[in-house]
């Protein structure tokens, strides 16, 4: 584990960690809980992860969210967690909690240019590659040759740029491949929204790997810890740098009491 901000202290956060009387623990799931795989349908999560997240759940005073890119029935169906946790997919965008559906309301014109983004990318990279989510469209390279890529970026990369331009939708890189989103919702809105319905003196983390949690790392930003979980470090605005699966699984360790 390495402190990245000079500011942060890691020892008054591990003992703030364990006297708390309301801590929340939130998770983006893909490159922080679960390794990639070129198939993303079975990305599963590192061993001991699914054992720490059950155990994590049952604390009454632990609130356990995960929020990530994905579909929330996806992440769903690949956790596989009886009870669920609080699940907040597609960004933010939509919301599972306590057996509930909170769905997205998206534009007409939105829906229209998805659909759009979606025949696009079907056949510029094929079924496999391409992920339809309700607020948006992802296609993926992992796994894939550097023409796949390169394939991508010529024919599929201005298609999308039309229609988020002519319709304001947005394009966001992340590791491993292009997303076409509806705008307005971020990882950052959905740890707003969840610290905003917890204790003020609730302690809170919120881990993740990719580009788009540095949303949610701001947001978190004097509320609790941003922790960055991956191999090699980046540039982030995070307070804490750990390597998945040890460090990942120390850290949680930390939380069940
Ligand atoms: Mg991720």
């Amino acid at each position: 584990m390495k402190v990245l901000r000079p500011e942060f202290d890691l020892e008054a956060f591990r003992s703030s960690v364990e006297s708390a009387d309301e801590r929340v623990l939130i998770l983006d799931y893909d490159g922080t809980l679960a390794p990639f795989t070129p198939d993303r349908d079975l990305a599963a999560p590192y061993k001991g992860v699914k054992e720490r997240l059950a155990a994590l759940h049952r604390q009454e005073h632990t609130r356990l969210v995960l929020v990530s890119g994905r579909a929330a029935s996806d992440l769903d169906r690949l956790l596989n967690m009886d009870p669920r946790p609080e699940i907040w997919g597609s960004h933010g965008w939509e919301r599972l909690r306590d057996g509930k559906y909170e769905p997205p309301t998206i534009p007409d014109r939105w829906e229209q240019a998805l659909l759009e983004a979606r025949d696009a990318c079907l056949k510029v990279a094929g079924e496999s590659q391409c992920e339809f989510k309700p607020a948006s469209v992802a296609v993926h390279w992992r796994g894939r040759e550097n023409n796949f890529r390169k394939d991508v970026e010529q024919r599929l990369l201005p298609a999308w740029s039309g229609l988020a331009s002519r319709l304001g939708l947005e394009i966001h890189r992340f590791d491993g491949g292009i997303e076409l989103r509806c705008p307005g919702r971020d990882k950052g809105d959905s740890v707003r929204t969840i610290l905003s319905e917890s204790p003020p003196e609730a302690v809170a983390a919120y881990l993740g790997d990719d580009r788009t949690d540095e949303d949610a790392f701001a947001a978190i930003r004097g509320r609790g810890a941003a922790v960055l979980v991956r191999k090699e470090l980046r540039d982030t605005g995070a307070d804490l740098w750990l390597t998945p699966p040890d460090q990942l699984l120390e850290f949680m360790d930390l939380w069940i009491i």
